[in-house]
This record gives structure tokens, C-alpha cells and sequence, in this order.
């Protein structure tokens, strides 16, 4: 490279844009469809479990007792497959990387107590009406001591 090169690059340097970001100064602006982490709104999260069967890696486990949904994101691969399985769509892709914290090895959203209160009523409505249909089935099928008596009544006729 010649000198006035040399001197001309040095110029375009000094008085153009730097090449990289003022990081940490001016915080990085990640690109919108960028694989960050996984997020839930657990506030409409129904425990389903589907996000669990599809997970390529187990990063997440659901639990319907505890009302809990726990994610490892170090496990997470960011396919994405979660998102687009979830039949309520409360899971969304952020594209920032998971946020430093003391919960940083497993995240545990656990419903609140107003959720577990309405999920608890909600079974046992669920619980009241099956043992009602069950109960109704029984009155209407004949009971099997008669039918052996009717049975029995049959055969003494003939
Ligand atoms: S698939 Fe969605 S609704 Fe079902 S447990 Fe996962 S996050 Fe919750
Ligand atoms: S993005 Fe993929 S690897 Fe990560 S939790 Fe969802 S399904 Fe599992």
C-alpha cells in the first residue's frame, strides 16, 4: 500500500462511523426474529403439558399438582417447537438472551393463588358432573341380580 493510500485510509477512519457498538454504553438492539429465550405467561398457561412432550432436549416439565411449569434454559436449543405447539399460545421466543439471575439454571413459573383456587373448583365441577353421568348410567342399566332372578323365573315357565 502506498503512502497516500495509507494516509487515505487513515482519514476515512478517523472521520467515518465506528465499525463496532459502544457496548455496554448503548445496549445492543438485537434483531427482531432473533432466538433469544423462552418466555410464559403462566396467567394463561392451561398445564396441558404439550410444550413438555415436544421439547427436542427436556428443557421444560409441567406439573398439573404442583401447577408449575419449569424451564431449563442451559438446556434450551431455541427450535422453537414449544412456541408453536402450545395451544394457547401464553409461550412466546424473546430475542434477547436469557436475563442474568439467581434462577438462571431452572425458571419456575408456578400459578398464583387465585389460578390454583379456579383450576381446584374447576376439577371439582369436572369430578361432580362425571360422577353424576356415572350414576345416571347405573339407574338406567338393568341391575345384573334381577336379570339373573328374571333369568331363573324364565327357565322355571318353560
Ligand atoms: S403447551 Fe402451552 S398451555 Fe400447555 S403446558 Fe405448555 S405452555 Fe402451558
Ligand atoms: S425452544 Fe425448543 S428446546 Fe427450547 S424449550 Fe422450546 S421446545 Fe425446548
Amino acid at each position: 500500500m502506498s503512502t497516500l493510500n495509507y494516509l487515505g485510509q487513515s482519514l476515512k477512519n478517523l472521520f467515518s462511523r465506528p465499525a463496532t457498538e459502544n457496548y455496554p454504553a448503548k445496549p445492543h438492539i438485537y434483531e427482531e426474529r432473533y432466538r433469544g429465550h423462552i418466555e410464559n405467561d403462566i396467567s394463561r398457561c392451561i398445564l396441558c403439558g404439550n410444550c413438555m412432550r415436544h421439547c427436542p432436549s427436556s428443557a421444560i416439565t409441567v406439573s398439573k399438582a404442583e401447577y408449575t411449569w419449569r424451564i431449563r434454559p442451559f438446556s434450551c436449543v431455541q427450535c422453537n417447537e414449544c412456541v408453536e405447539v402450545c395451544p394457547v399460545k401464553c409461550l412466546s421466543m424473546v430475542n434477547a438472551p436469557t436475563k442474568p439471575g439467581t434462577q438462571k439454571s431452572i425458571i419456575v413459573n408456578r400459578y398464583s393463588s387465585e389460578q390454583i383456587a379456579v383450576e381446584q373448583e374447576r376439577q371439582k365441577a369436572i369430578a361432580e358432573r362425571i360422577a353424576k353421568a356415572k350414576a345416571a348410567a347405573a339407574a338406567k342399566s338393568p341391575n345384573p341380580a334381577d336379570t339373573a332372578q328374571a333369568s331363573k323365573e324364565n327357565k322355571s315357565c318353560v
